[in-house]
């Protein structure tokens, strides 16, 4: 058996590399996406990205505020995919939606959700890709040019872009997004800090994909994650997609052996055929005593 995460499969799967082979996917984007899913989904699936930028994503919700997303990530991303096939005519469609919020631990460091999301209305359903970690996201008011170059450095500027726009000033027409050299970075600090009632700047990351350096490490993870489970077929169809759906809680504890709420074994479903088998959780074993509510209530 293969070593693998706790996310991963716990038994060998076959692969459905072939299915999409020559198939047109239409990807969405304006923010430069497409370079980098491209070559490692073509690579392993065999399917061909159509790229369209014929319709301003950036009206379906924005990082900066001046447009209020609808829905949730997910919904956000279909929004997307669909939109991409009707534009090409595909009838396979893959969307990014990034979600940006404090972290899911301390709730303390901000963090990034990405999904990928792959629509086949061929045969009627959806796969997800996913990562999550830390973000590079700082947001601040500033007066000067050196609470600027701190700013700068904390957010990791040039390689994640910032954005300026003047303080106390409702309407979104003075906004600088982009920001990747220092000459910009100043000017526009000059004409934010010129515009504001306070004379002071709203500084903030730029968090599109092609502006921030470390979305697209998270881009290329969920890109992955989406990747083992095309890959992952279904046992009686060979659909691709097949993968879990639930875990199943009960794994006894390692002192008395009754069940606790950590999982004992998973559900595979296949969403073509509805195929479904229950196994057991790799590594199995027994449940730390710590995790028992008959030892440690
Ligand atoms: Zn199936
Ligand atoms: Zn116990």
């Amino acid at each position: 058996m293969r070593p693998l995460g706790p996310q991963g499969p716990s038994h060998e799967v076959g692969l459905s590399s072939s299915w999409y082979q020559g198939t047109p996917v239409a990807l969405l984007t304006q923010h430069g996406k497409q370079t980098l899913i491209r070559d490692p989904l073509e690579a392993a699936m065999g399917c061909r990205l159509v790229h369209t930028d014929a319709f301003d994503t950036d009206q379906l919700g924005t990082f900066t505020g001046d447009v209020a997303r609808a829905g949730s990530q997910r919904d956000a991303a279909r929004s997307k995919a669909r939109m991409g096939m009707q534009l090409t005519g595909a009838r396979v469609g893959l969307a990014s939606e990034g979600a940006f919020g404090p972290d899911p631990f301390s709730g303390l460091m901000p963090w990034d959700t990405e999904l990928l999301l792959w629509v086949d209305d061929a045969h009627g359903w959806e796969v997800l890709g996913m990562a999550h970690g830390p973000a590079r996201h700082v947001q601040r008011e500033l007066g000067t040019m050196a609470e600027l170059q701190q700013l700068a450095a904390e957010a990791g500027f040039p390689e994640h872009h910032l954005v300026l726009r003047p303080a106390g000033l409702a309407d979104a027409t003075h906004i600088h997004k982009g920001l990747h050299t220092p000459d910009a970075l100043a000017a526009a600090f000059e004409a934010c800090r010129n515009a504001s009632p306070q004379g002071r700047v709203l500084a903030e990351s730029d968090l599109r994909a092609f502006a921030n350096a470390t979305r697209q490490q998270l881009i290329r993870q969920a890109l992955d994650d989406l990747i083992t489970r095309l890959q992952s077929a279904c046992p009686a169809c060979g659909a691709p997609g097949y993968w879990v759906s639930e875990r199943l809680p009960g794994l006894p504890c390692a002192e008395c052996h009754s069940p606790t709420r950590l999982p004992l074994a998973e559900v595979w479903r296949c969403s073509a055929c509805g195929h479904h088998e229950q196994r057991p959780m790799a590594g199995g074993g027994l449940a730390d005593p710590m995790r028992c509510d008959q030892c440690n209530p």
